[in-house]
């Protein structure tokens, strides 16, 4: 398709539209709009056809690389299919349409669906109880950051110091950061998890909590959690869960029974709706009996068969967020939710994590597996043999998109060099995974065989290879008259 610029199919006098002629007298701006604030000369705005138009934005839609179009193995992420169904419902005038300012009593639905879900996200973890307000896993993250530290100070005092596996998303360092604590790195050993006589050397009176992925970031279950728990509890520390990884565990084992005091949820991850791009989520946190006086206020509650707002929390942080949260990705998890039930969603959680050994098995003949065992449902790929012919994992990724995939998370996490991280999830089917797989073998083949062709990658996008630093750092997206 054209990747033209609007304006480039501009041509003097042509116009989108017929419009009757005005039977109303028109008064010329310079009557009412001071001198000085008027135009010297007309606004440079494209002048084109309906027709034109219609194509020209089609065209820049179909653009998209979504989850809706191809295979996505985005790992860490979870880039599931949203069924439809969430989307019709969430779409309901009768939760659309809702004003947060409304009264109790006439949004008792929306509130019934809040406190469900948060009766059901208690039940998926073991919690026992939750939040639902902040906006994303990171926002998650800070939140009970904020959580903990009140519920510290006011307890256990001197607490300083978060601790953060090696291997751990970028978001929890920054959070950590973000709520005023320095953090201390925990190594992991060489089965690919938390190394546990570092985590004991570096856990003292200073220690706040631990922010532990499990399964961590390199799919791999952290099977000494509860052990690592009483590590952290014995000083008086917290076990914090990052729960972006539940896809690989829901019904099946859950944060609190091997330790968590704290975990956030993104709805957007594992109870689907899309996600991306900045997109909306939501990162409802859960906490132990102990913690539950900290949680943001409001809290949805249930008192003689009618819902309410609970702002009564003794010890709450306050609010992280305007009004409730993002009720319509809470609309789309509970949709999700209620339509798997217990037995649906320990199937999701099944079929994640057959799906990524299956891709896992078949992709090792070719490609590094440096922890090459039963994973969960993501794994961690290294490029370093197709490194030896000059071709880069970057060079790889670019080339899946020649192919029409995706590409995995790359370069991530940073302790496996030319990282590829692949989480299939639980939607694809066996023939799109066989798909990805004989593309990732070609790929793997012209590495060997011919490496210009990976490393001219892509052809077929619309854009080719951009400088690495400067496309993000001086994005050229905007059109300056001037500049044609
Ligand atoms: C996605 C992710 C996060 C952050 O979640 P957002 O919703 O993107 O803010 C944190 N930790 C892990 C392991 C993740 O995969």
């Amino acid at each position: 398709m054209s990747t033209k610029l609007i304006f480039e199919h501009s041509r003097p006098d042509r116009q989108g539209h017929t419009l009757p002629a005005s039977d109303v007298p028109t008064r010329s701006f310079a009557e009412y709009i001071p001198g000085g604030l008027l135009r010297k000369k007309p606004a440079e705005l494209p002048e084109v056809g309906e027709l034109d138009i219609v194509r020209h934005y089609t065209g820049l839609s179909r653009l998209n690389v979504g989850i809706d179009t191809v295979f996505y193995p985005l790992g860490s992420c979870t880039m599931k299919y949203n069924p439809r169904v969430n989307e019709v419902v969430s779409a309901n005038p009768g939760f659309a349409d809702l004003h947060p300012y409304q009264k109790e009593e006439d949004v008792q639905g929306m509130l019934q669906i809040m406190y469900e879900l948060q009766e059901f996200l208690k039940e998926i973890s073991g919690m026992s109880a939750v939040s639902l307000m902040p906006a994303a896993g990171a926002h998650g993250e800070w939140a009970s950051l904020m959580l903990m530290k009140a519920f510290l100070d006011k307890n256990r005092g001197g607490r300083t110091t978060v601790l953060i596996p090696d291997s751990a998303h970028g978001t929890n360092p920054a959070s950590s950061i973000y709520a005023g604590f320095r953090t201390v790195e925990v190594k992991s050993n060489d089965r690919g998890l938390v190394d546990l006589d570092d985590l004991k050397q570096k856990t003292d009176d200073h220690t706040a909590v631990l922010m532990l992925t499990n399964p961590n970031t390199l799919g791999l279950f952290e099977d000494r959690v509860t052990e690592i728990a009483k590590i952290l509890h014995d000083k008086g520390a917290l076990l914090y869960i990052d729960g972006a990884n539940l896809n690989a565990i829901m019904g099946i084992t859950r944060p609190r029974d091997f330790g968590a005091d704290v975990l956030h949820f993104n709805l957007h991850k594992t109870f689907s709706t899309p996600h991306g791009g900045g997109g909306p989520g939501s990162g409802p946190i859960g906490v132990s009996e102990d913690l539950a006086d900290f949680l943001p206020a409001p809290v949805t509650g249930k008192k003689d068969g009618r819902y309410f707002l609970n702002y009564d929390i003794p010890h709450s942080i306050g609010r992280v967020k305007s009004f409730f949260g993002n009720v319509a990705v809470m609309v789309r998890a509970y949709a999700y939710i209620k339509m798997l039930g217990a037995k649906g969603l320990k199937r999701v959680s099944e079929n994640a994590v057959l799906n990524a050994n299956y891709l896992a098995a078949r992709l090792k003949k070719d490609f590094l597996l440096p922890h090459d065992r039963i994973c969960m449902h993501e794994f961690v790929l290294s490029g370093s043999r197709q490194k030896k012919h000059g071709v880069a994992t970057k060079d790889i990724a670019k080339r899946l998109l020649d192919m029409g995939f995706h590409p995995p998370t790359v370069y991530f996490p940073l302790i496996i060099p030319e990282a590829i991280m692949c989480e299939p999830t639980e939607s694809e089917s066996r023939e799109t995974l066989d798909a990805f797989v004989e593309a990732m073998l070609q790929i793997a083949q012209e590495a060997r065989d011919n490496p210009d062709i990976v490393l001219n990658a892509p052809q077929k996008m619309p854009v080719k290879r951009l400088d690495e630093v400067k496309a993000v750092k001086e994005p050229h997206i905007r059109w300056k008259p001037e500049a044609k």
